[in-house]
């Protein structure tokens, strides 16, 4: 599955009870499970700050499976609290628009220690799941820096002439909520970015690629972005199948439209399947599956109507079971 943070996480605890597994950590050890489930999730939102490495989305996917996540945000920790962003606010530290909870800072902290002793990502991201026991294997996109970046059209203060300016994506979508007028998303990085340490192997072994209902511009994008895995995408053996994360032409939450409003992409499901594009047409999509009323014809890819809301985990599951049949894999364990 490629994965991006809340939509890609909640996605993954269906697709996890679909194949019988508990949706929130690991199964009996005494009886293993036939299935194994490995998440590719997106990268291109990590940044370094205050000296450390932040990878939101590996983080959400990684406390929502196994149980770490809090509930109401949808990211982030359990019980979290927030002394040493207060107390990095005291002294003016910039950025000062990204909360960093206390909890979440010891995740960053052996992060950073494990990479600036130099293992990459993937085996980091394989550590910290150690504790928390997700359930799935989690894989970074990749292991190169490949983030993605905004460039922004916005009159510079200070300035004549309007200019073009380009920042960290998480500038434009947490400090200025997505509202900044935007032409273009450029993933930096990508020309020398190869699929992290076990992702190529996942994908040509796969029954069935599922693209999970995330952020089609900037998450399933930002894995998209790493040559390598596109190609290996195009050349698996099994059927990639979609889900939307647009229903009745509006992003389920969060700020999708702008992302996709920024590409030239209309906010509707099908559109954003021909974006995607159909597997024998140079794309990478075999089938689509949209909400129950937003049927269209996209080219070369066979599109299917079912409820896409993921309201609980019996719902999301039923999402799952659809997108592995669709993908030619039959009946799977209620
Ligand atoms: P992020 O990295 O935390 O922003 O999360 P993702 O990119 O993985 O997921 C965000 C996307 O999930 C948004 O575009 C939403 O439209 C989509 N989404 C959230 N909840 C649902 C849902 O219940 N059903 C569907 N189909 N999409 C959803
Ligand atoms: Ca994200």
């Amino acid at each position: 599955m490629l994965a991006g943070g809340m939509g890609g996480a909640r996605f993954l605890l269906g697709v996890k009870a679909a194949l019988g597994l508990p949706a929130v950590g690991t199964g009996d050890d005494q009886a293993p499970s036939e299935h194994e489930i490995t998440a590719v999730v997106n990268t291109g939102d990590d940044i370094w700050l205050h000296g450390l490495r932040i990878c939101p989305d590996l983080d959400t996917c990684m406390y929502t499976l196994g149980g770490g996540v809090d509930a109401e945000r949808g990211w982030g920790r359990a019980g979290e609290t927030w002394v040493v962003t207060a107390e990095l606010a005291s002294y003016g530290a910039d950025p000062d628009w990204f909360g960093l909870g206390d909890r979440d800072l010891a995740t960053h902290l052996v992060r950073t220690r494990m990479l600036r002793a130099g293992y990459p990502l993937s085996a980091v991201t394989a550590a910290l799941c150690d504790r928390w026991r997700p359930g799935v294997r989690l894989l970074p996109a990749t292991d190169d820096r490949c983030e993605t970046h905004v460039v922004v059209t916005e009159a510079l203060v200070g300035r004549e002439t309007p200019g073009r300016r380009a920042m960290h994506f998480q500038e434009w979508w947490v400090r200025h909520r997505a509202t900044l007028p935007a032409s273009e998303f450029v993933p930096v990085g990508a020309d020398d970015a190869e699929p992290a340490a076990g992702v190529r192997e996942a994908i040509a072994r796969a029954d069935a690629v599922l693209l999970a209902p995330s952020n089609p511009v900037v998450s399933i994008g930002g894995v998209l972005a790493v040559p390598g895995i596109r190609r290996a995408l195009r050349g698996a053996p099994a059927r990639v199948i979609g889900l939307s994360p647009i229903i009745g032409g509006r992003a389920v939450r969060g700020m999708a439209e702008a992302c996709l409003a920024t590409i030239g992409v209309p906010c509707q499901a099908c559109a954003v399947a021909g974006h995607y594009g159909a597997r024998r047409a140079g794309g990478i999509l075999d089938g689509w599956l949209v909400h129950t009323g937003d049927g269209a014809t996209v080219p070369g890819v066979q599109v299917r109507e079912v409820p896409l809301l993921m309201t609980d985990v019996a719902a999301t599951a039923a999402m799952a079971r659809a997108a592995l049949e669709l993908a030619g894999l039959g009946s799977t364990p209620q």
